[in-house]
């Protein structure tokens, strides 16, 4: 078990704002970075996603807290019914996107700052989960939010790039 430290902005702003790399599904560090991500989120607060540029990894893999989201899956999902705490992308995608909401959202990465981001209402992800299967999966939501969310940090997209309301929070 390896918590690892979430680097923040602005001093980490090179990490943070750089293009994490596809993941190729036989990288021996995989395994690890997965255990560090799960571990970590698990040990914030009230975390509900981590990136894996947050842990300073360039890699396009990140993690959603089952709990915070489990209403905003589909009654029939494959990852309600997986016995994990955690739930891994790697390599994500949003192939569909529908309707529009503007919702406050924090960030990790950000401790304090609340920005009003425009996002999809409901997406659908195509991605691949921790063993290397693919999978289907629509979003709503603060899931939804959550995954937009994790997806900028992968293209090196921070809340605040998004100039919305900015307040304290
Ligand atoms: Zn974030």
């Amino acid at each position: 078990m390896t918590i690892r430290p979430i680097i923040s902005y602005p001093q980490f702003e090179h990490i943070l704002k750089d293009m994490a790399i596809a993941v190729q599904m036989v990288d021996p560090d995989l395994p690890q970075i997965v255990q560090d991500l799960k571990d970590t989120l698990l040990a914030t607060a009230n975390g509900v996603g981590l990136a894996a540029p947050q842990i300073g990894i360039l890699k396009r893999i990140f993690v959603l807290r089952k709990d915070y989201i489990k209403d905003d899956l589909a009654e029939d999902s494959e990852l309600l019914q997986a016995q994990a705490e955690v739930l891994v992308f790697i390599n994500p995608k949003i192939v569909t996107r529908k309707g529009i909401v503007h919702e406050e959202e924090g960030c990790l990465s950000i401790p304090g700052t609340c920005v009003k981001i425009e996002r999809a209402k409901v997406i659908k992800v195509r991605a691949r989960d921790a063993h290397g299967e693919q999978f289907y999966e629509k979003f709503k939501g603060l899931a939804a939010r959550a995954v937009q969310q994790e997806i900028d940090h992968l293209n090196g997209i921070l809340i605040i790039d998004h100039h919305g309301g900015v307040k304290e929070c």
